[in-house]
């Protein structure tokens, strides 16, 4: 060792006991170098830090300021890291009345190739939502950390935790890519270290950490490492309203208003109309927006720069630590709607083909639009969020299939839900589903009518827009959101070692059970490989005594749909769908690989969706 370094070395020692302290954690824990945006924002905690003045020594980083806020504990460094810096760590020193209070090395690693060219999920693929806990055990040594505030594991008991993690993922992503699922959602895995209930991981309280219950961030990096060999693009569930309440910041905040209502809570009116109505009261818009999701997750407050910045970053960290291709953001209308705003165009700077799905929970069409990006809205707000959940074509579907034909009921709902596509500048960039998480399993919501299941299946996995799957809907899963969430998110069967059913084998899986799943892969597969449901136009025709047709249609092909929703078989005329058929003089029908005539008329059994490819070559 050089006199230089040592003596260096001596201060740096010297001047860290003498102040008897230390940066005890900084944020985001390393970065990259070539990204698009050159600025850092680090947070460094630790005691009596503000005042501190800081440096960096490395070729092509430097601190260009470092912000004190109302907590001496916390310090914020913004960094340039320009062109001329090269992966590697470089020492960052910080010094208090000309002591050295603390220094340390921090990591700039090196991207991976392209990775600001990830494609993210889009309407060539169809996602499979599963919640972790809930999916497969892959790892029993993991069921119960002794460290963390909950430590039952019970699988008997609908809130509480199952043991499912990460590493039962992979064991199992073999399946999920056979079914012809193409892109992975998963309920949010980072660290809720909440005294109960938070197995579903929407109270985070560590942003950069994995739930050890889950597994660690390097077996989620190899997750997403694995997910994508095997073609499945992975989604990451993230929330910037709240944390939970045992969040590590919480004891110790940077500043007061770094989460909403910091002196008392209050609970949020839910009124997510206050975003759009030009008559709403200003109390309304705050306490919508301040108020607390509920009493276990405190509301953050993007306002504040520091935190705005502080989300910002970690979604960048971890579309970067991960490779992903999308982030589903929770409680999308709930946040500061200028800085989600700001969010999306910070990360699609970055990853212009990304795409991230925003939460909006509302049958009301016009709320959805307002939020999509190209929207233009009356109040000037230009949304950045590219794709939306499409609650009113769930809430039609589920209406079209179970209610009486009548002028205004049944298949009716299902055209007029489409109709409104007017209002949306990117209907392909809606994300489709039967039911999620918190809904009850579509099964349920159809009263278990399987052939009335398959026809809403169908529907979703040919109609325009990005279809979502709920992990067990292939299977008939059960249960309904009356009995309280933690039922509609039963274990999947198989998952577990010694489950008497498994459904990843087809071990003792009920016929029923077996045939779906089989109709799902089917499809899924056919689904695949078909732009023309991907990209291609749609047409449909006003529904007819309980018959509704449509079709998905590019310059190469036609994909006809016809429904018919009567219990009885129905002659249905081809005339009438002369736009459809046109050139063509034979279907074939894409389960059972059936060729159909089309030439005046065909029969189609009763409650049967029929997805026919139409043939341009002699019947
Ligand atoms: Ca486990």
């Amino acid at each position: 060792m050089n006199r230089i370094r040592f003596l260096s070395l001596a201060l740096i020692i010297a001047g860290a006991i003498s102040a008897g302290a230390q940066v005890q954690r900084v944020e985001p824990p390393n970065w990259w170098v070539g990204m698009n945006n050159p600025e850092l924002q680090l947070m460094l905690v630790g005691e009596d830090l503000a005042g501190c003045t800081v440096k960096a020594d490395g070729e092509g980083v430097r601190v260009t300021s470092s912000c004190s806020v109302e907590n001496p504990t916390y310090l914020f460094v913004n960094l340039l890291i320009d062109e001329k810096c090269m992966p590697g760590e470089f020492r960052i020193t910080l010094e208090k009345e000309s002591e050295v209070y603390d220094s340390f090395l921090y990591e700039l690693r090196e991207r991976q190739p392209n990775a600001e060219k990830v494609e993210g999920f889009n309407s060539s693929d169809v996602v499979y939502l599963l919640m972790p806990d809930r999916f497969a055990n892959g790892d029993p040594s993991n069921d119960i950390v002794k460290t963390m505030r909950e430590t039952a594991l019970n699988r008997s008991e609908p809130y509480g935790r199952h043991g499912g993690d990460l590493q039962g993922i992979i064991d199992h992503l073999d399946y999920i890519s056979n079914m012809g699922f193409t892109a992975l959602w998963l309920n949010p895995v980072l660290e809720n270290d909440q005294p109960r209930s938070s197995y579903h991981g929407y109270a985070i309280t560590d942003f950069y950490k994995v739930d050890p219950r889950f597994g660690t961030n390097e077996m989620y990096r190899e997750l997403a490492d694995q997910a994508r060999e095997k073609g499945i693009k992975l989604i990451m569930d993230m929330v910037f309203n709240h944390c939970g309440s045992k969040h590590w910041w919480m004891e110790n905040l940077p500043s007061s208003d770094w989460i909403n209502y910091s002196d008392g809570y209050r609970v949020t009116n839910h009124r997510r109309t206050v975003n759009q109505d030009p008559y709403a009261a200003q109390t309304d818009i705050e306490l919508m927006r301040d108020g607390w999701f509920v009493p276990s997750m405190p509301d953050l407050n993007q306002r504040n720069p520091f935190m705005a910045t502080y989300l910002v970053q970690n979604s960048i960290w971890w579309i970067e630590y991960l490779g992903l291709a999308g982030i589903r953001m929770d409680t999308y209308p709930y946040p500061d709607k200028n800085m989600m705003d700001d969010w999306c165009r910070a990360v699609l700077s970055e990853y212009p083909d990304f795409n991230i799905v925003g939460e909006e929970w509302t049958t009301n069409p016009l709320t959805v639009s307002y939020w999509q990006k190209g929207q233009v809205n009356k109040d000037g707000y230009e949304p950045g969020l590219p794709t939306l959940m499409d609650f009113p074509l769930q809430d039609a579907v589920r209406k079209a299939l179970t209610e009486e034909e009548g002028w205004n009921s049944g298949l009716i709902r299902m055209y007029d839900a489409l109709s409104n596509d007017f209002i949306y500048p990117d209907p392909f960039n809606l994300m489709i589903f039967p039911d999620n998480h918190d809904m009850s399993r579509f099964y349920m919501q159809l009263g278990m009518q399987q052939d009335l299941y398959k026809m809403g299946i169908t529907y979703f996995l040919t109609s325009r827009g990005i279809p979502q799957i709920y992990y067990g809907s292939e299977i008939l899963m059960t249960h309904t959101e009356g009995d309280g969430h933690g039922y509609i998110r039963k274990d999947f069967p198989g998952g577990w070692t010694g489950d008497p059913t498994n459904a990843f084998t087809g071990e003792n899986l009920s016929k029923d059970a077996a045939a779906m799943q089989d109709y799902f892969m089917n499809l899924l597969n056919w689904r695949k490989e078909k732009t023309v449901i991907h990209t291609g136009k749609t047409i449909h025709f006003t529904p007819q005594d309980g018959v509704y047709v449509y079709a998905r249609y590019n310059d190469n092909e036609t994909v006809m749909v016809v429904m018919n929703k009567n219990n009885r078989e129905v002659k249905v005329e081809t005339e009438r769908y002369s736009e459809i058929i046109g050139k063509y003089r034979a279907g074939t029908d894409v389960i059972t690989g059936k060729i159909i005539p089309l030439d005046e008329s065909f029969r189609i059994p009763g409650k049967t969706a029929l997805v026919l490819e139409l043939n341009k070559g002699e019947k």
